[in-house]
C-alpha cells in the first residue's frame, strides 16, 4: 500500500508538472471548430477527432478511427490484460458559437484570461467537453509518462455527435458491445456542486413519454345541431388528465409508487445540507409557489421523486373569433419521469390501463409510445463509487456530494441498455461555466483538479476493483452484460430517453 501511495504520489507530481502543457495540448484542441450539427464543419469535426486519435495514438493506446454513418468514434484500448476495465465516454463535438457577435472574442481562438477562481480558458467547447475529455487524457498521459504503463485496462469512446442527439451511438455501442465490454464507466461531463464542492451525479431519472390521441364523433360536429347530445373528446381528454394527479399532488396511475425505492436517510440528510438555494432556483423557472407531491421537499421532488407532466394539448377550434365545433378528435402528450426502482415498460402498461378504465366506453382511444427509458442508480456501496468518491476528496480535500439529476443523459441510457454499465458521472464544470452559450469557459484550476482526480481513479480501480458501479432496476444489481438483459433492455428503451 505503501508503495501504491508512494507511486500515485510520482504520478500526481509528473501530472502536476506537466500542467503547463496539458493546458497548451486543450487550447489546441480547441482551436478546431468542431460544430457537429453544421454541415459547414463536416471537415473540422472530423479534424477534431483525427486530433484526439492521434494524442491517443501517441500516448501508446490501440486506435481505431471508427465510422458511424455520422461523424466517426474514436475508439482507443490500452492499459495491462488483467484488472478492471474502465470505460470512459466522451465527446470532440462542440455547440454552435451562435450568436458569434455576444463572444467577447472569436470562440475558437482560445484565450486564458482571469477570474474571481484564477485563470480561466475561455472557447466554445472549453468546460462542455473538451476541457473535460482531456483531464483524462492528460491523467492517462501521466501514468504512461511515470510508469510506462496503466495500472487498469482502459477503454476510450469518444463521439462527434453528442451535441446533436447521438444519432449513431446506440447502434454502434451494440454492433461494438464486446470490444466495449468493461467493469466500470465513466464519464466528465457534468458538473460540481459549488467551486469547492466536487459533485458525483448517482442518480438520473427516467422517462416514459406518450401522446394519447380520443376519437368521438366521425367527423366535427355543429353545436347548436348536436350540443348536449354528441359525445366530446375535449371534455373526455380534460377530465382524464385532471385526473392523473389527486388533491394531494400524487400520481394516480394504478401501482404508479409500487417500485418507488423509499428516500434513503443518509442521501437525503446529504441533500439537507446542500448549498441549494431554493427562491433563486423557482426565481429562475419564474415561479414563486412550486407544486408538487406533499410531503417531498424540492431536491426529493426533482431526484428521488416520480412525477407526471401534461405536455401539450390540441383538438377543436383555436383560431381568430368562434366557430361553434364539438371535434371529432382530441390529442394530449404526456410524460413521466421516474425513479428506481421504476420500470419503463410497468409504467406505460399502467397509462394503458387507465386508458381502458377511465376513459368513456364511447371513446375511442389510441396511445403512442413516444420513448422509453428506465431510472438509472450507481450504487453508492459499490467499489467503484468509493473509488470516486476517495479520489476525489483526496484532490478536493472536501469530501464529494452524491447529487441526482431530473433529467437523463443519453448516453447513460445507452451504456445501461446495451453494456449493462451505469456510468459514474464525475464532472469538473461549473455552473456559471456558460455551457451552449457565448464566452464558454472551463477553469483551470478544475482542469488540473479533473486530472488529478483521474490519476487518483486510476490508481483507485486497480486496488479497489471497479465492478457494480451501479443498478439498473429492471434488473437488480448489475451482472456481466448478457445478451438476453441486454435484448430486454432494448425493447424497454425504443430510443434513448431525452434530457
Ligand atoms: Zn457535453
Amino acid at each position: 500500500m505503501a508503495e501504491g501511495s508512494a507511486l500515485l504520489a510520482r504520478v500526481r507530481a509528473r501530472a502536476e508538472a506537466a500542467f503547463e502543457e496539458s493546458v497548451r495540448r486543450l487550447v489546441d484542441f480547441l482551436r478546431i471548430p468542431s460544430v457537429g450539427t453544421d454541415p459547414a464543419r463536416a471537415a473540422d469535426t472530423r479534424r477534431a477527432a483525427e486530433w484526439l486519435a492521434r494524442e491517443l495514438a501517441g500516448l501508446g493506446l490501440a486506435v481505431e478511427l471508427a465510422e458511424t454513418g455520422g461523424h466517426p468514434v474514436v475508439l482507443a484500448r490500452g492499459g495491462p490484460d488483467r484488472g478492471p476495465r474502465v470505460l470512459y465516454y466522451g465527446h470532440y463535438d462542440v455547440q454552435p458559437p451562435d450568436p458569434v457577435e455576444a463572444w467577447s472574442g472569436d470562440p475558437f481562438n482560445p484565450r486564458i484570461v482571469d477570474g474571481p477562481h484564477g485563470p480561466r480558458v475561455v472557447a466554445r467547447g472549453a468546460s462542455d467537453d473538451k476541457g473535460q475529455l482531456m483531464t483524462i487524457v492528460e491523467a492517462l498521459r501521466a501514468w504512461m509518462a511515470e510508469t510506462g504503463g496503466l495500472p487498469v485496462p482502459v477503454t476510450l469512446m469518444v463521439e462527434g455527435e453528442e451535441e446533436s442527439g447521438s444519432a449513431h451511438l446506440p447502434a454502434f455501442v451494440r454492433a461494438r458491445r464486446e470490444a466495449l465490454a468493461a467493469d466500470v464507466a465513466v464519464i466528465s461531463d457534468t458538473a460540481m456542486m459549488d467551486p469547492d464542492t466536487p459533485a458525483i451525479t448517482a442518480s438520473l431519472r427516467g422517462i416514459v413519454y406518450v401522446e394519447l390521441r380520443l376519437r368521438g364523433p366521425a367527423r366535427d360536429l355543429h353545436s347548436g345541431l348536436y350540443g348536449g347530445v354528441a359525445p366530446n373528446p375535449l371534455h373526455a381528454l380534460a377530465a382524464f388528465l385532471a385526473g392523473l394527479h389527486d388533491a394531494r399532488g400524487r400520481v394516480t396511475l394504478p401501482g404508479f409508487y409500487d417500485r418507488v425505492r423509499p428516500p434513503d436517510p443518509a442521501l437525503r440528510e446529504a441533500w439537507a445540507r446542500l448549498p441549494f438555494d431554493e427562491a433563486a432556483f423557482f426565481r429562475e423557472g419564474g415561479f414563486e409557489v412550486p407544486v408538487g407531491e406533499e410531503g417531498h421537499d424540492t431536491l426529493a421532488r426533482l431526484w428521488a421523486r416520480p412525477c407526471l407532466d401534461v405536455n401539450g394539448i390540441a383538438g377543436g377550434y383555436v383560431g381568430e373569433g368562434a366557430k361553434t365545433v364539438i371535434p371529432a378528435e382530441a390529442r394530449a402528450k404526456f410524460s413521466c419521469r421516474l425513479v428506481p426502482d421504476q420500470r419503463a415498460d410497468e409504467v406505460f402498461a399502467a397509462i394503458e390501463r387507465a386508458c381502458r378504465e377511465r376513459l368513456p366506453a364511447w371513446a375511442r382511444f389510441e396511445l403512442l409510445d413516444l420513448g422509453r427509458g428506465d431510472p438509472l442508480a450507481v450504487d453508492p456501496e459499490s467499489p467503484a463509487f468509493a473509488v470516486a468518491r476517495e479520489a476525489l476528496a483526496a484532490v478536493f480535500g472536501r469530501a464529494p456530494v452524491a447529487i441526482g439529476c431530473g433529467g437523463s443523459i443519453p448516453v447513460a441510457g445507452v451504456l445501461a441498455a446495451e453494456l449493462g454499465l451505469v456510468p459514474l458521472l464525475v464532472g469538473f464544470g461549473l455552473e456559471d461555466d456558460r455551457v451552449h452559450a457565448p464566452d464558454e469557459k472551463f477553469e483551470l484550476v478544475n482542469f488540473r483538479r479533473g486530472i488529478l482526480t483521474h490519476v487518483h481513479m486510476l490508481a483507485g480501480f486497480a486496488t479497489r476493483g471497479g465492478s457494480g458501479s451501479g443498478e439498473m432496476p429492471a434488473t437488480g444489481r448489475r451482472q456481466p452484460a448478457s445478451a438476453t438483459r441486454a435484448a430486454r433492455a432494448r425493447r424497454s428503451s425504443t430510443k434513448p430517453s431525452t434530457t
